[in-house]
């Protein structure tokens, strides 16, 4: 087994971090700072054009969708190098790989390219106020009426709403239908008369967390649906089989660059500062505490743990491999990684863990700090741990169901 990359992929790593240092420059930078991620002002925007020019945006993507038919771990391998510097290329977590695996050749012609491109954004529609660990038990009702289905419901943490061209929405067809029976998926624009989005303002908001905060969107929204009327062409795959089609596309999702490096960044970031960091005392001292040194070290090599899982994942897809647990098994380790290593940070820094941006002696715009409040969100979201390690033990193991 090979773990390094191949020469022809180290090159492409080198020409994206050269074209990173040229294009993301400090005024791109402060743009997006201004902006937040989901929302992109005139020269973020001109760095995505010139992203999707060089055919980064979808190497991997099929050709007939605008791709290039290429390899999953190339693609990766772009998403990991622009997630880094807070730019989203490569259509993962956009509910893309769904539609293709699950949509009608009317919908992959009309949403694949556009989701790649950056056009199209979709905004997820799953959780509802009654809770989102229990996504069977959904309430949202889609109800046939005609040519069209009328929903009527509630969706909690849709995040990304206010700026979303589209949301993909879970919603019960069959009004007699209990638990997973009975739910399909509407991919639905989001001007569809009847659809009001209000915010919910997250922890990160005040002060705003600096870019590259675990979690660090400073919102995410709560969505309504009053007699919102779309046609039967709305629906993805057959009626009733929304639930299927979900669990394969939240599975896809929770494996990718962004979500590998919403987990390992803090180690990144440790070392690095660490390492660089001349001006204060707080790094020269963890320079030469050593067990301070042993602790750095302990969660660097737990997250090449995340890193090598990732890649498992990666060449699963790659390789069309069955992909039932994997992603499940990763959406547990590496978020209780990365709350773990915060928390080792916050320990190390002392006092200063606890000033937040803006603050006189804050440490890096108040990262650590902002990292403390952000981290333990992705232990929740996209499927919490707990039900991530049920989902182990009945698709991975083969344990039964528990009652
Ligand atoms: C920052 C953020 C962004 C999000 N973005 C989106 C989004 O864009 N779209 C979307 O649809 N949703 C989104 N979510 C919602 C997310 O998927 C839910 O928060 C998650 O599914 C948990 O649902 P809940 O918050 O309602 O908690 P609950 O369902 O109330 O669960 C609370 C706790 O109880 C545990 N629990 C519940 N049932 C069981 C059980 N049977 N066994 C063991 N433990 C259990 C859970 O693991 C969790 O720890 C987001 C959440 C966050 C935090």
């Amino acid at each position: 087994m090979e773990f390094a990359y191949t020469p022809t992929q180290r090159a492409l790593q080198q020409e994206l971090q050269d074209f990173i240092a040229k294009e993301v420059t400090p005024e791109v930078e402060a743009e997006m700072d201004d902006h937040g991620s989901l929302e992109h002002g005139p020269l973020t925007k001109a760095v995505y054009e010139k992203i999707k020019n060089k055919g980064w945006r979808a190497i991997s993507w099929p050709k007939q969708y605008g791709g290039q038919d290429g390899s999953r771990l190339d693609q990766y391998i772009v998403e990991e190098e622009f997630a880094r510097v807070g730019f989203n290329v490569g259509g993962g977590g956009s509910g893309a790989p769904t539609i293709l695996a699950g949509g009608n050749q009317e919908q992959k012609d009309k949403y694949i390219a556009k989701i790649i491109s950056g056009e199209y954004f979709f905004c997820q529609g799953f959780t509802e106020p009654s809770g989102g660990a229990d996504l069977a038990g959904l309430q949202c009702r889609a109800m046939k009426d005609g040519d069209d289905y009328v929903i009527n419901g509630q969706k909690m943490y849709t995040t990304g709403a206010q700026n979303a061209t589209h949301i993909y929405l879970m919603a019960r067809t069959d009004p007699n239908s209990t638990r997973n029976a009975g739910i399909s998926i509407f991919l639905i624009p989001m001007d569809t008369p009847g659809i009001t989005v209000r915010p919910l303002w997250s922890i990160q908001n005040e002060p705003r967390a600096p870019r590259g905060t675990t979690y660090g969107e400073n919102r995410t929204n709560e969505t309504f649906f009053e007699d919102v009327r779309v046609p039967a062409s709305c629906l993805l795959g057959e009626e009733n089989n929304g639930w299927n089609l979900s669990a394969m596309g939240l599975n896809l999702d929770r494996v990718g660059a962004s979500r590998y490096l919403i987990s390992v960044r803090r180690d990144e970031d440790i070392v690095n500062w660490v390492k660089d960091e001349t001006n204060g005392v707080v790094a020269e001292r963890l320079r030469n505490d050593p067990s301070a040194r042993d602790r750095i070290a302990e969660c660097w090599t737990e997250a090449q743990v995340c890193r090598l899982m990732t890649l498992r994942s990666m060449s699963i897809v790659e390789h069309d491999g069955k992909f039932t647990y994997e992603g499940s098994a990763e959406k547990v380790w590496a978020p209780e990684h990365g709350v773990k290593t915060t928390e080792t940070i916050a320990a190390l820094l002392g006092p200063y863990a606890q000033l937040l941006n803006g603050a006189e002696d804050a440490i890096e715009s108040g990262l650590y700090a902002h990292n403390v409040m952000g981290a333990f969100q992705s232990g929740i979201n996209h499927g919490s741990t707990q039900i991530m390690r049920d989902q182990v033990a009945l698709r991975g193991l083969g344990l039964p169901r528990s009652r």
